[in-house]
């Protein structure tokens, strides 16, 4: 990846799936669907602060020798907070050092100024050897272009897809083709690249291969990080990854779909402000409500719910 020295697959599994989210699976059952990536040679791992994967990463290392490659992230703002996080993985997998520690989800190029304090530390820990690279996670092309501007930066993590859904650039919406400009002028500058949302957040599951190949061809891409949950989608994706799926492969397309539980709904709008791209809004019943033609089922919504009145299926 870039000038990391980090070597990675050219597909990672994103942990997010299983967690409690997505499909909320039982520890062991989501263990066993990480630790099967692994053996199927996907072993570049993503997950975050936010996500509460690490047990799931955690139990999955307990029964086998592999050693993937694992990113997080944290949402944090100041130098304290990220310490924290920084801390918490280490303390949590058992590792001395972090391969890849990212700005979760930076919107917009002034909220990366408003999260200096948490930069700063991560440009810390790298200095001190706590984690080996650091770099930015974003849906904005205003970001990752300003992520090829910093000299500390060493990663950047993308969302990009066929269909540009998704993809915000400054106050707007973006497009894929400046996004994949972005990427490769950050290549091009040393930093590794992995992608999120291939598939749009399951929207483009349905061109599944055509989905994959888009991404695959970019310049300056090294990966492309995918939700995973079911072990016949590890199979599919380790396929793709060696070159050998059949192209004629055309998965079940019944998407899930964020969905809200009015009778728990409370109506108190926390799920409101988190979403990336202005999905979900509080009707004048005061209940909230999803938009799916732009909902890209990131699940952060699900997160912020304080009732579990976002549900996923
Ligand atoms: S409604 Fe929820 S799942 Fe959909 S994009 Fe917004 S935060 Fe993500
Ligand atoms: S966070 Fe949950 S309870 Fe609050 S408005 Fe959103 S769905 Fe309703």
């Amino acid at each position: 990846m870039g000038n990391t020295g980090i070597f990675v697959p050219p597909v990672g599994m994103g942990v997010l799936t299983v967690g409690r989210t997505q499909l909320n699976l039982p520890l062991a059952e989501g263990a066993a669907v990480v630790r099967y990536a692994l053996e199927r040679g996907i072993d570049f791992l993503d997950t975050a602060e936010y996500y509460e994967t690490y047990p799931y990463i955690r139990a999955a290392l307990a029964k086998t020798d592999i050693r993937p490659v694992i990113a997080s992230k944290s949402l944090s703002h100041s130098y304290a907070g990220m310490d924290r996080a920084i801390e918490d993985m280490r303390s949590a997998l058992n590792l001395d050092v972090i391969d890849i520690f990212l700005l979760h989800e930076v919107r917009e190029a002034p909220d990366f100024e408003s999260r200096v304090g948490a930069w700063t530390c991560l440009c810390d820990a790298k200095a001190k050897g706590r984690v080996r690279a650091i770099g930015i996670s974003t849906h904005y092309v205003d970001v990752a272009r300003l992520n090829a501007a910093l000299p500390d930066s060493d990663i950047l993590f993308p969302l990009i897809n066929m269909e540009s859904l998704g993809v915000r650039d400054g106050a707007g919406p973006g497009t894929k083709e400046d996004m994949a400009a972005a990427i490769r002028t950050n290549s091009e500058r040393g930093k590794g690249v992995f992608t999120m949302k291939v598939f749009g957040g399951g929207n483009l599951t349905g061109s599944y291969l055509e989905a994959l190949d888009y991404v695959s061809a970019l310049p300056g891409v090294d990966s492309i990080m995918v939700g995973m949950g079911k072990m016949d989608e590890v199979d599919r994706l380790a396929e793709y990854a060696e070159g050998v799926i059949d192209r004629s492969y055309v998965p079940d397309i019944k998407h899930k779909k964020i969905r809200i539980d009015r009778g728990d709904c409370e109506g108190c709008g926390a799920c409101v402000p988190v979403c990336p791209g202005k999905a979900i809004r509080i009707e004048p019943d005061g209940i909230a409500a999803v938009n799916h033609d732009v909902c890209i089922t990131c699940g952060y919504c699900a997160a912020a719910c304080p009732v579990r009145a976002i549900l996923l299926f």
